[in-house]
């Protein structure tokens, strides 16, 4: 009688531990931290340059043009009018510029926009680790109701492409020179300071549901961050797990903001994905998680990310200021005019 053979062993796993110091979340939270400051300071130079116009003896301050960048869908319109007609909008054009750039950003460095530089993304990211700091969790929705409230942004989003889309050059010129356009910013600093109730409390719904669940506005509701994810598909970076040298501890899984299974797929190409390189930070293996180029799978350092947004967000306003597309030139007696009776517009 002959022995059976005996059974192959297992070969064991063989694992190097990552070796040096992930600076990654250090430099994306300096980034988030200088475009927070920046938006700060708009926001109070905007504030007091309003104020000039409605109260007798106020000091006079020049406008932020950078305040346009919280006009999207003005963005959207002046992006539209000048693919159509080849000419740069009148009116809000630093909007324009503003829109281009988030949007280049998101194309060559995924959504990177919400990751590094949004300051209501940083705020919720913010919100949700003091909620998970406060009460040790963050709470999840059952899948069903999480993939049917996802689809709300797309939703927003696809009504408001459509009623830009749907707009002739003629018509988003006339909305925009209108005296609702002219001082749409103002309307929206108007939101805030003369808030009605119902806005308050949808406001502050928001605030409460961003301690307890990740991200909620970013993740079901934004309109901006879903078309910033469509352009994102087209990006030539992605997340890449090394499946050869993975050792499963789900670690990347755990700490990515966008509930995407990272310790699962071998590459990450959705569009929740905010390039905030969490997971490459925590993963414990050297050279198994990387933000890479999909052709060249060569690892992207954080630093590279940092210096793209920043190379991309400066050079379209650089561009902006230096060919003379940065301000709108309403006169002066119209702002007059038109600030102090900005409540009375409504959309033409
Ligand atoms: S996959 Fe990684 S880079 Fe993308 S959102 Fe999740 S943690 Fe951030
Ligand atoms: S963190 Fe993710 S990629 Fe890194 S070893 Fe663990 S499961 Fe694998």
């Amino acid at each position: 009688m002959t022995a059976a053979p005996a059974a192959p062993k297992e070969k064991k796993r063989v694992w190097q531990r990552r070796v040096g110091k992930d600076h990654s979340q250090a430099i994306r939270r300096t980034a988030q931290f200088c475009f927070f400051a920046l938006n700060l300071w708009i926001g109070v130079q905007f504030y007091h340059w309003v104020k000039h116009y409605e109260v007798a003896g106020a000091p006079a301050v020049s406008r932020p043009p950078g305040v346009e960048g919280w006009l999207p869908i003005a963005g959207m319109m002046n992006t539209k009018y000048w693919l159509i007609t080849g000419e740069i909008p009148v009116m809000h054009p630093a909007a324009m510029f503003l829109f281009i750039a988030f949007l280049t950003m998101s194309v060559l460095f995924r959504k990177s926009f919400c990751g590094w530089l949004c300051p209501v993304g940083t705020l919720s990211e913010y919100l949700w680790k003091l909620g998970r700091d406060t009460f040790k969790r963050n709470f999840r929705l059952p899948n069903w109701l999480d993939i049917g409230l996802r689809s709300l942004k797309y939703i927003l989003m696809g009504l408001f492409l459509y009623a830009v889309v749907s707009m002739s050059a003629r018509a988003l010129a006339e909305f925009l020179e209108s005296p609702y356009g002219v001082v749409a910013d103002v309307k929206m600093l108007n939101f805030f300071r003369y808030m009605g109730t119902t806005a308050a409390v949808t406001v502050g719904v928001l605030v409460i549901a961003s301690i307890f669940v990740q991200n909620f506005w970013c993740r079901y509701l934004c309109p901006y961050g879903a078309l910033m994810g469509l352009a994102s598909m087209l990006s030539p970076l992605r997340i890449r797990r090394r499946v050869e040298t993975c050792i499963d501890c789900a670690k990347c899984a755990r700490v990515c903001p966008s509930r995407l299974p990272v310790d699962q797929l071998v590459q990450i190409r959705s569009a929740e994905c905010i390039g905030c390189l969490e997971c490459v930070a925590v993963c414990p293996v050297e050279d198994t998680l990387h933000m890479t180029l999909v052709s060249a799978k060569k690892p992207v350092p954080a630093w590279v990310f940092a210096v793209g947004v920043g190379v991309i967000f400066c050079g379209l306003t650089g561009v902006a200021m230096l060919t003379g597309h940065w301000h709108s030139p309403v006169p002066e007696w119209m702002y007059q005019e038109l600030i102090p009776r900005a409540r009375e517009f409504s959309h033409p």
